[in-house]
């Protein structure tokens, strides 16, 4: 990715200015889907979309350059650093492009004021009007001249037949918009005001239907590919797991970030290969969606198990029942043992504690946790909160399978596996310690850790993490969070027999 918006420091909403600009370029070409997750927009290249017009064609050719563009936010008074330029943004006509000498770079230079809410100006076709040039059409204008200076190659040299070519460009995106359109010639002023044509508007092309109706969800992309439905049970599920987990935070970070900033990035590409593949949808729908309800339900109920461990092995039973005679209705390709392994196996590739072969010899598409793990390489995305979710995953279905075979204390012996594989949740990446760290121990003991050997587990790895931590010293010298008041470890693996 080599189209970068630099990130203003002191006006950080600068920078998501020019986003939303790209983001309204992009909402108008059919070739683009733009999608918005619990609080980040994406923008996404659909490869050879049957109505893709230029804009996406003019976009994808800039990321896709070797030539770095970095597109940076000023403010009207500004002026863009360049050799020999001195006038401000403003009055360069809210827009300006150096093409860096010597080197493979340009900088597109835009005011996200709109001239201090002066309003950019151009004459009409008929120079007897004006017409507005809102921040999108201007970031287009000079993205337009990179894409004829470095991919194309077909600027003339002559400055006043450049603007000509690129205001062409300009007048056709402004004829799909059904704008008026600006005059073609390279020489005319920019002006400032309120338009004598149109409007201040830019139009919002958000409107156009999707085309997938697997991609209209807002979250919960996967499971609503699998499920075929944004408003099933399970859904709701996963929501009020999410509520009920997304005020649990270590070191001031959510807790849940590893897994919800990769699934961010891989789950739509999960969803695009499951909406079009059923037998991906259906091994999906058991071992990828099924398998996570009932394990999020397993790790609501263990806190219980502190002080009612019987209950909590009682619903752990339940459940494992419940989802046996699922998939006996069901009768999946994909045996339930073989799925356990699958999700177990790419999880360890994921976290690379292996290198292994191919991770199942059926074809891909049978298999949920291969696509999973295909869709987190090529996104880029974290694999580590995957992985550690694979994990949790295989852990449920194993014991299920156990349970299925009559094999004794199925689930007593899951409960202690669940307790066991939460203490090993990734650390949030921008965990910082504080004077917090007591409080949110304790929470993380009370949501997530029943048992003593769960906690020590945790404790050992967050002094492996953080060795010189002063808070982190403090809390385990008071030893409240190590301490022992459950009776549920001694009752069963501790016991003499
Ligand atoms: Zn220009």
């Amino acid at each position: 990715m080599v189209l970068d918006v630099s990130l203003n420091l002191i006006k950080p909403e600068r920078t998501y200015q020019i986003f939303e600009a790209l983001v309204g370029i992009a909402r108008c070409d059919p070739a683009f889907y733009v999608k918005r997750y619990d609080f980040v927009l994406g923008v996404y290249y659909i490869g050879g979309a049957p109505n893709g017009g230029r804009w996406s064609t003019l976009i994808k050719a800039l990321i896709d350059t070797p030539r770095q563009i970095t597109i940076t936010a000023l403010e009207a008074s500004q002026i863009p650093s360049a050799p020999g330029h001195n006038a401000t943004i403003r009055a360069t006509g809210g827009g300006f492009t150096w093409r860096v000498e010597n080197t493979s770079e340009s900088i597109v230079y835009v005011d996200v004021t709109d001239a201090d809410g002066k309003h950019y100006l151009m004459p009409d076709t008929t120079m007897t009007k004006t017409v507005y040039m809102p921040l999108p059409l201007i970031l287009l204008h000079e993205l337009s001249h990179v894409y004829h200076d470095d991919v194309l190659r077909d600027s003339p040299t002559e400055i006043l037949a450049r603007e000509k070519q690129v205001r062409n460009d300009d007048n056709a995106f402004r004829a799909e918009l059904t704008l008026p359109s600006i005059h073609p010639a390279g020489d005319v002023p920019v002006q400032h005001g309120t338009p004598t044509l149109g409007d201040l508007t830019f139009p919002a092309c958000g409107s156009k239907k999707p085309r997938n109706p697997w991609r209209d969800c807002k979250k919960c992309a996967i499971a609503t590919a699998a499920l075929g439905s944004p408003v099933t049970r399970q859904i709701a599920a996963f929501r009020s797991a999410k509520r009920h987990f997304q005020e649990i935070t270590l070191g001031s970070a959510p807790i849940l970030a590893p897994m919800m900033n990769s699934y961010r990035l891989f789950s739509p590409r999960v969803a695009d290969a499951v909406s079009t593949d059923p037998a991906l949808r259906d091994s999906m729908r058991h071992y990828g969606v099924q398998a996570a309800v009932h394990l999020v339900k397993l790790v609501q109920a263990l806190p219980t198990a502190a002080s009612e461990p019987d209950e909590v092995v009682g619903r752990i039973e339940r459940s494992l029942g419940a989802y046996a005679t699922d998939l006996a209705a069901a009768m999946p390709i994909m045996g339930l043992g073989e799925a356990a392994e699958a999700a177990l196996s790419a999880s360890r590739q994921l976290a690379r504690r292996s290198e292994l072969p191919p991770i199942s010899t059926r074809p891909p598409s049978c298999n949920p946790f291969a696509s999973i793990v295909n869709s987190i390489q090529s996104s880029g995305a974290d694999p580590e909160g995957p992985a550690w979710i694979l994990e949790g995953l295989g852990m449920y279905m194993r014991h299920a399978v156990d349970w299925h075979h009559d094999a004794p204390g199925a689930a007593r012996r899951l409960m202690f596996a669940a307790g066991s594989w939460l203490a090993t949740v990734p650390l949030p990446r921008d965990a910082v310690l504080s004077e917090h760290l007591r409080r949110e121990l304790n929470l993380i003991r009370a949501e997530l850790l029943f048992d003593v050997i769960a906690r020590k587990l945790l404790m050992r790895r967050l002094i492996d993490h953080w060795p010189d931590s002063a808070v982190l010293r403090a809390v385990l010298e008071t030893g409240d969070f190590l301490s022992s008041d459950d009776a549920s470890r001694s009752v069963s693996s501790c016991q003499p027999i």
